[in-house]
């Protein structure tokens, strides 16, 4: 399956990175002295991948898999001719090399006298990089002398709602992406002898652009991007300046940018950055104070979602609720009573949370949320879930205020935010004795991923140790949030004495 010239041996993943820019397919394969940091997620990523494509197998059953842990890729290829000849229908896993690139065909189905290429994806739609994904799975393939009639994507139906087991044809959407596949096939060629020209060369002078976020985030920008200092172009927040244009014109720092071509936030950005200057509005804190009223409740979840509905009534993606915080103050400056809630491992937590939550939050109280969009929507999906608990839910909901608002308005703007309102950001500008950089978890994500590890140890001190780290998380979320508002308070308060 090779035309027997010597070449440089690629795979689709290492084929799909030069790509997206052919410096990071050579610094791959030639990795640079500068210690890198792996994506703490990726390996969970793989794992849900993994699950996602076997489930989608059952879409077409009866098919024999073609094993990647056990065989070399020499014995993968034998393997799945051997599987050709003796006629099967529908192989999963199938191996092809050629030209010295080898690929896997996630579920290849014969159609009479030809074939069909599936790829699954846990994405809920088809992006543009998966047309290049399948259009070298075609381009291999079909030169390894396999007849290909339909190319076709496998993604994830974000409508699909589980009712009792899992409905693969429900859960699953297929589009037919032949047209696009066979677009793609006259470049090809010329693209896989390009990159590995560029392999074969010094390091390509390729600079710094958008290809290094887009479509995905490059693992070299630690590596190109040194010359980028913190306070820059690129650290503008919002739309409207092509940064990528300033930068080819030797534009980095932003003292050298032309203040009035920049919107009024990032004029803003911009000057107090420059001047390391703080502002703040009173008028405006203090009408948000106006707005809140007392008890109040400050309260943040964790979530998790799945592309694999995990229970009964939840959709694709869903956030659910594992965990809250809450600290609840009866009135201004007063020592907030604390309370959490974190679902023992393996349970729908969505009915347990909701009531207690109901049971700990007055009907009447203010409810305090940064970002009050998650918290609302996490709310709302509960009260659809759990009808009888509607109305309790809903009142909380009408009862919720943002605390990120004067921070959003920037009615409250310290140089450190950097165009930021982040909580995250916004905590250690205010109140710096407070921060999450010593915690164990220290974002929503991880709290995430190490929620999905505890659930599945079975050691105790490991599950003890996250569920504290997940515990102690949470709490200095809302924690963070008494502090902030109390901020905002003495600012009213100096102003009025
Ligand atoms: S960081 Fe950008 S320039 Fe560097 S290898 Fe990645 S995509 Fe290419």
């Amino acid at each position: 399956m090779s035309n027997g010239k010597r070449t440089i041996a690629l795979s689709k993943t290492s084929l799909l990175k030069g790509i997206q820019c052919p410096k990071s397919l050579y610094l791959s394969k030639n990795p640079p002295a500068i210690e890198l940091q792996t994506d703490p997620d990726l390996e969970a990523k793989f794992q849900t991948g993994r699950e996602v494509g076997i489930l989608a197998q059952q879409l077409f059953p009866g098919g024999t898999v073609v094993p990647f842990s056990d065989l070399s890729a020499t014995e993968q290829i034998a393997k799945t001719r051997e599987l050709i000849e003796a006629g099967a229908k529908v192989i999963y896993e199938a191996s092809f090399s050629f030209d010295d690139i080898f690929i896997k065909a996630d579920i290849l189905v014969r159609i009479g006298a030809t074939w069909e290429i599936n790829e699954v994806k846990m994405s809920t739609s088809v992006k543009d990089p998966n047309y290049d994904d399948v259009a070298i799975q075609y381009y291999v393939v079909t030169n390894s002398g396999l007849p290909v009639s339909k190319v076709s994507l496998v993604h994830i139906n974000n409508k699909y709602e589980r009712r009792g087991e899992i409905d693969v044809q429900q859960l699953f959407t297929s589009e037919d992406v032949t047209e696009q596949t066979l677009a793609r096939q006259e470049a090809l060629p010329k693209i896989i002898t390009d990159l590995r020209e560029a392999l074969q060369s010094y390091k390509p002078a390729i600079d710094i652009g958008r290809y290094c976020s887009d479509p995905y985030d490059c693992e070299f920008i630690p590596y190109c991007w040194q010359h980028i200092p913190e306070d820059s172009i690129f650290s503008l927040k919002g739309r409207g300046i092509n940064k990528f244009d300033y930068y080819s014109q030797g534009i980095i720092s932003l003292e050298d940018l032309p203040i009035d071509k920049l919107n009024k936030a990032q004029k803003f950005q911009t000057l107090a950055t420059i001047n390391k200057q703080d502002s703040t509005n009173h008028d405006g804190v203090r009408d948000f104070l106006d707005s809140l009223w007392y008890p109040l409740c400050h309260l943040d979840f964790e979530t998790f979602d799945t592309p694999i509905p995990p229970f009964d009534r939840t959709r694709p993606y869903q956030k659910i609720p594992f965990q809250y915080s809450l600290h609840i103050q009866e009135k201004e400056g007063d020592e907030p009573i604390h309370f959490e809630y974190l679902v023992e491992p393996g349970n729908d937590p969505r009915r347990e949370l909701a009531e207690k939550l109901i049971a700990e939050i007055p009907k009447d109280a203010c409810v305090l949320t940064y970002n009050q969009t998650f918290e609302k929507g996490v709310l709302k999906s509960l009260a659809e879930a759990f009808p009888d608990l509607a109305d309790d839910i809903n009142a909380r909901i009408e009862n919720i205020r943002d605390l990120m608002i004067p921070f959003r308005k920037r009615d409250v703007y310290r140089w450190q935010m950097r165009g930021s309102y982040s909580i995250k950001v916004v905590l250690p500008a205010l109140v710096p004795e407070l921060s999450y950089e010593d915690l164990s978890v220290s974002d929503g994500l991880m709290a995430m991923r190490v929620y999905h590890e505890m659930c599945k140890t079975n050691d105790p001190v490991k599950f003890t140790e996250i569920r504290e780290g997940l515990f102690e998380y949470c709490r200095l979320d809302t924690l963070a949030m008494v502090k902030i508002l109390g901020e905002l308070q003495e600012i009213r308060n100096n102003l009025n004495q």
